[in-house]
């Protein structure tokens, strides 16, 4: 039996409260102003926390949080943690043609280097939006000079997903130069469960989400990718009126239990910067599986 510990890879997805893809009818951009900004008291309740728990994490932000807020972007280098890019202002890649994604990538990376300092080599989808009408989106990542991207969720969802996706990390744009590091799924039968956190980790009771995390880890051998909001963690959050109870049910559930429920999570499992998880693939190492599903050429 190995006694050394998988460490696991974590993330935070920086974006506010207000700009979730699950209000975009609710809350138009050009009124986003009109909302108290919570995204910066939000983030460093999360930095306090990983401080205190020996934890380190890839902070996926937003170009338009970074502009507002460089502050934040300092401390989260400053903290020894890794700022990856989330897009300019949350347009899912499904909403935007080539030429404007090519342009939001670009904009989100120089306002996000800026701040940080350093180069920034990661980068995740709003809302997981790679799907198999828009792999092109791995050749303007590649083209934009990041070398990871963690932008597919291999689960069924309304929202989001490409189920048969590989469950763990592949090469994919046309060089093969960037690799794709899938969220964590559990494999149930012929079915990805979602494991990767956000509303599944609100959701399900905490022994659940630490016996997924456990069989990934265990029986499974690969590390678990976790990810997660800051306004999870923030029940004082305004509230839109409007929202469907889906949404509504989606957004607020356990937020008030949910930074205990984190804590938990960092003491039993060693946590990660992307990264540095996966350094050795990032820098061209050999990867677990090429996909068995080549998704350039889907
Ligand atoms: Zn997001």
């Amino acid at each position: 039996m190995s006694t050394t510990p998988t460490i696991n890879a974590l993330s935070v997805d920086v974006e506010e409260y207000f700009q979730v893809s699950a209000f975009e009818n609710q809350i138009d951009s050009k009124d986003w102003a009109k909302w108290p900004s919570r995204v910066r008291l939000q983030t460093e309740q999360l930095l306090d926390l990983f401080a205190e728990c020996d934890a380190r994490a890839t902070f996926f932000t937003l170009g338009w949080v970074a502009e507002r807020h460089p502050a934040l972007i300092e401390r989260m280098v400053r903290d020894g943690h890794e700022v990856g890019c989330h897009g300019y202002c949350h347009i899912r890649i499904t909403n935007q043609t080539r030429e404007e994604f090519r342009a939001d990538i670009a904009r989100s990376k120089a306002l996000l280097e800026d701040a940080a300092g350093v180069p920034i080599q990661g980068y995740r989808a709003a809302s997981f939006s790679v799907t198999r009408d828009n792999l092109w989106a791995f050749d303007e990542i590649e083209a934009a000079g990041f070398s990871y991207s963690s932008s597919i969720y291999p689960v069924h969802h309304d929202l989001y997903g490409i189920p048969d996706a590989p469950r763990v990390p592949f090469a994919v744009g046309s060089a093969k130069r960037v690799v794709e590091i899938p969220v964590s799924t559990m494999r149930l039968g012929r079915h990805n469960l979602p494991a990767g956190g956000g509303g599944y980790f609100r959701l399900l009771p905490y022994r659940v989400s630490r016996a997924m995390i456990r069989r990934i880890n265990d029986r499974e051998g690969m590390t678990a990718n976790m990810y997660f909001h800051p306004w999870e963690f923030d029940p004082d959050q305004p509230r839109p009126p409007g929202l469907s109870a889906k949404t509504r049910f989606r957004h607020y559930l356990n937020q008030g239990r949910a930074l205990d429920r984190m804590r938990r999570l960092l003491h039993d499992f060693r946590w990660r910067s992307f990264g540095e998880v996966y350094a050795t693939a990032i820098g061209g190492g050999a990867l677990q599986t090429d996909g068995g599903l080549d998704l350039a050429r889907a």
